[in-house]
Parts: C-alpha cells; structure tokens; sequence
C-alpha cells in the first residue's frame, strides 16, 4: 500500500467516510499511462450496513419530502457539475482513457442532463385514474421502493452511473451505489457534489470496491429493495439468478452485438461518418457500438474503400491531446480485445486494418492502445459474430436484398440497438419493425432523447430506463378502488 496516493473514499451518510485501518485498498490505474495514481477502498459488509442504515434514517424524510423541494435538490447537482465540469472531465479522461474532448462534449453534459431532465420529470409524474362508469373510481398511487442498488459499469462511468441515480432519487427513494472499481474518480467527485449541494445525509451512498465483494452483497443484502444494473450480461445473470429469491425487482441493461445495415441507396457521407462513429466511438466501448457492418452488395466494395480509408484517418493517441481515440480501460480489457482479434484471424477472418496494440511514444508508453480494426470474411455463426467484443473492432460482409439483411441483423443472441442507413423511407419503416432490437436508429446513430425507453431485447437486458420507465421502474405502483354505486 502506498500511502502517498490519494485514496477514494466511501460517501457514507453524507460524510467521505475514512477508510477503517485494516480495510484493504485496490490500486486505481490511468489507462493512458499503464501507471497506478490513485487507490480506492474495498468495501466490505460492514461499509454496506453503515450506508444501508443511513440511507433507512434518510427515507422518511425524502420520500415526504415535497417533489418540488426534492426537484431543487437534483437541479442544484446538476448545476455543481455542470460549474465543475473541466475537473470533472479530465477526472473521467484519466481513469477510463478516454479523450478528453469526448468527457468533455459527452459523458460530463449527460451526467448533467440526467440530474435535469428527472428532476423536472418527477414534477410531471402522474398517477392514473380509470373510472368504471357510475359505478367506481381506480387511483393508481406510485410510491418509492424504498432502498434501491445501483450498479454501473466503466465504459461511460459518470453518464451511466448518474443516468440510475438520478430517477431513484426523483422517485423518492434512498440509493446505495456502487461504480466500477476500475472508473471509480468521477463518482468520487459527485460525492463532494453532494455534499456541497446540501444533498440530505444518507439519501445518496456510494461504495467503492470489488464487484464480486460489495457488489455482489449489495445485490443480495434483503433491505435493497431493487437492482438496477448496467454491464456485462454474465454478471447480469448472475445478479438475476441472486436476486430472483428476494423477489427484487430487476433492471438489467446488457451487453449488444449490434449490427449496422447500410443499403445502396444510403445517403453516402453521412452513413460514412455514421458507421465509423458507431463502429469506434469511446473505443468501441460502448454497448451500443454497431460492431456487425452489413453493406449490400452492389456498393460493397467502393463503401468498404471508403471506410478503410476514413479510419486511416483516425487519430489514436494521448487522450489528453487532439485525438479522436485514446486508451481502452485496463490492461486486461486490451488483452481480451486482442485475443478477440487473434480468434478472428484463427477463424479465417481478414484483418483489413488495425489488429494489434498501438504503441504510443512519451508519458502514454505504458498505456493500453489498440488500433482500430475491421475484419472481413467470417459467417454468422463465426465466435466473431456472435461475441460481443466491446473495443474498436467491427466485422464488414455484403448482403443481398431485405430479407437477408434481416436475417443477419437478428441472427444473434443479443437485442440492444440496430442501425440503418437508408433514404427509402417505406424500406426503413418496414426493416425498423422487423428488427429484434429494443433500439433502432435510422440514419442515426447514439441520437438520445432522453423520454424515449431504452434498453435491450433478449441476452441484453431486460426492463428499460429512461423517461417515464425508470421513474415506473423505481415506484411501487399501488390501486386504489373506490365503489360509489
Ligand atoms: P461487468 O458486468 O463486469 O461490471 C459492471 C458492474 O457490475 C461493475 O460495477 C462491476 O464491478 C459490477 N459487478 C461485477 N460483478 C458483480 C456481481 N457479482 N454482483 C454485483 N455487481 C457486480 O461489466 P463491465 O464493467 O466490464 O462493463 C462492460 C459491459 O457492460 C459490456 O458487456 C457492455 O455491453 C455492458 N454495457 C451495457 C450497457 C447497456 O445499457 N445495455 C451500457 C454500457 C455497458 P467491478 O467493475 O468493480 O468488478
């Protein structure tokens, strides 16, 4: 243990809770340089019954706090983060590797948005009445859960982390929150948020640590009411088959393999720019990333030229300069990825571009870097395809017509996100319908509203998040029924 390092601490009952003597602490490492910076606590049981005591000491003061008052609370978040946004950005570049400028445009001004768009949701929340005649009224009345779990994952730490938070407590609850050991800075930074946004003691708890440790305690601990989790879909079998016993309610937003369908009559640069945004974004690393290029046949080969050409073009480096991809999360991340690749070479598949580590000269010597790569030649049934490989690397092959582009598209165990590319507007419309994704974006890619429902049909989740779903999500909904006849 190395003492001079800052060390990130629990959030326990609105305090940064000092680390007990013997707690054992993790070492937090900058993907961009391969050096360790900073440790964080391993949090064990005994930090999980302070944050669940806490949080139950919280509840009946939040849960009756009025909604507006409760409103206030999420907006003056909001605008804390938003006041520190450059600290916080560069916090999420150097735990995730990620560019600067992507935390900066994105992942920050979403944690932001999240904080907003739910504290102004709740105040439009309504129950539903459904009226039998002369005879009856039903009143639905939505209370909170109570003690909630949330659980996130690296590859877009503060934006998802906060995208759970948020609704839990517009909704009333009290939350226990754990983000990824490996990306654990900026939600050491929203706790100092909170407190100097005032935010009630207790109502908010963060835990730091091991997913199997305090993760999986948080999950089965019988006063958490509910899980909402996003990450691999291993692990959210797992949380479901722990979980189900408790009869806990679940939200689970998984892995995807998701796949990209580009047609001859697609608005050519813009597809471009759309599929290579969608194929290498933050690495690759996101669970949306379209990483099954399927382009059909009579422009197959000129779009696959001009794509290649376009991801030459792409700037891999130093996450704090001008780059368009920096460093993948962790050295055990990259390894996977690259053993990734080598099963596709295995298998017979092409690499077009890419394939290997990317060295990068000066403070980024030690870093996890992989070049962006596109591989071609494998079938659907190939471990490629069906694997979600979550880096910068996509498959590309040609189909020919509709039906096999949708027989390609929906030809995997996963059901999270679709995209087509296509300016025939009857085509989209029907491909759209036909699709087995929970999301499907057509000459878009990544375009959020945040009122839409969001998350995956079959092994990427079940439930979704977002806009009147995760409020629903988070409430306990309850009839009334009231005979007047
Ligand atoms: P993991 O499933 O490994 O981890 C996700 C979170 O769960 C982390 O906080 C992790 O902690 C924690 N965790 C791990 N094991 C347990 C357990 N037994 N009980 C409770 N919590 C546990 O995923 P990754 O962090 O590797 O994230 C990548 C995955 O997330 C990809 O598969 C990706 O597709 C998916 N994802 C899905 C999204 C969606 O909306 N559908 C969005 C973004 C990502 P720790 O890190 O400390 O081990």
């Amino acid at each position: 243990m190395d003492n001079a390092l800052p060390c990130i601490r629990n959030y326990i009952a609105g305090e940064l809770a000092t680390p007990r003597a013997r707690a054992a602490l993790l070492d937090n490492v900058n993907p961009a340089s391969g050096q360790v910076y900073s440790q964080l606590v391993d949090s064990t049981d005994e930090d999980l019954q302070a944050a669940v005591a806490a949080a139950q000491s919280a509840l009946p003061g939040w849960r009756a706090m009025d909604i507006a008052a409760r409103a206030r609370h999420l907006e003056k978040v909001a605008d804390l983060i938003e006041r520190d946004l450059d600290r916080f950005a560069a916090a999420e570049c150097e735990d995730n590797g990620k560019p600067l400028a992507l935390a900066r445009a994105v992942d920050i001004p979403r944690a932001v948005d999240n904080f907003r768009f739910f504290a102004r949701a709740i105040t439009q929340f309504a129950s539903e009445s459904h009226a039998m005649g002369e005879r009856a009224i039903n009143y639905t009345l939505r209370a909170p859960l109570g003690i909630v779990g949330c659980i996130s994952p690296w590859n877009l730490p503060l934006y998802l982390f906060t995208w759970k938070i948020a609704p839990a407590l517009a909704a009333g609850n009290c939350v226990i929150a754990k983000p990824s050991e490996v990306t654990p800075k900026t939600a050491a930074l929203l706790a100092e948020t909170c407190i100097e946004a005032g935010l009630p003691a207790g109502v908010l708890n963060i835990l730091h640590g091991r997913g199997s440790g305090i993760g999986n305690a948080i999950v089965t601990h019988p006063d958490i009411k509910a899980i909402s989790f996003t990450g691999g879909t291993a692990t959210g079998a797992r949380i479901a088959a722990q979980a189900a016993p408790q009869f806990k309610k679940l939200s689970l937003e998984l892995g995807g393999k998701n796949p990209t369908l580009v047609f001859a009559d697609c608005d050519w640069d813009k597809t471009l720019d759309g599929v290579l945004r969608s194929a290498f974004a933050n690495q690759g690393q996101i669970c949306l990333c379209g990483s099954r290029i399927y382009v059909e046949r009579s422009i197959y080969a000129d779009f696959k030229a001009a794509l290649l050409q376009r991801i030459s073009q792409l700037r891999i480096g130093d996450p704090l300069t001008d780059v368009d991809q920096g460093a993948l999360v962790s050295a055990a991340h990259m390894h996977k990825v690259l053993g990734a690749i080598e099963t596709a070479r295995a298998e017979g598949g092409e690499i077009l571009c890419g394939g290997q580590q990317r060295q990068v000269d000066g403070r980024c010597n030690g870093g996890f870097f992989v070049e962006p790569t596109l591989i071609e030649g494998l079938p659907l049934d190939s471990q490629t395809n069906q694997q979600e490989i979550f880096g910068p690397v996509a498959t590309i092959q040609p189909f020919e017509g509709e039906e096999q582009a949708l027989q390609l598209a929906n030809g995997t165990g996963y059901g999270l996100a679709a995209s087509v590319w296509s300016e025939n507007l009857s085509r989209s419309h029907r491909i759209a319908g036909r699709l087995d994704f929970g999301i499907v974006w057509v000459n878009c890619w990544l375009q959020r509203d945040l009122r839409t429902p969001f998350g995956g049909m079959k092994n990427s989740g079940v439930g979704r998040e977002g806009g009147w779903e995760a409020l629903r999500f988070f409430t306990e909904p309850k009839n009334v029924c009231i005979d007047f006849g």
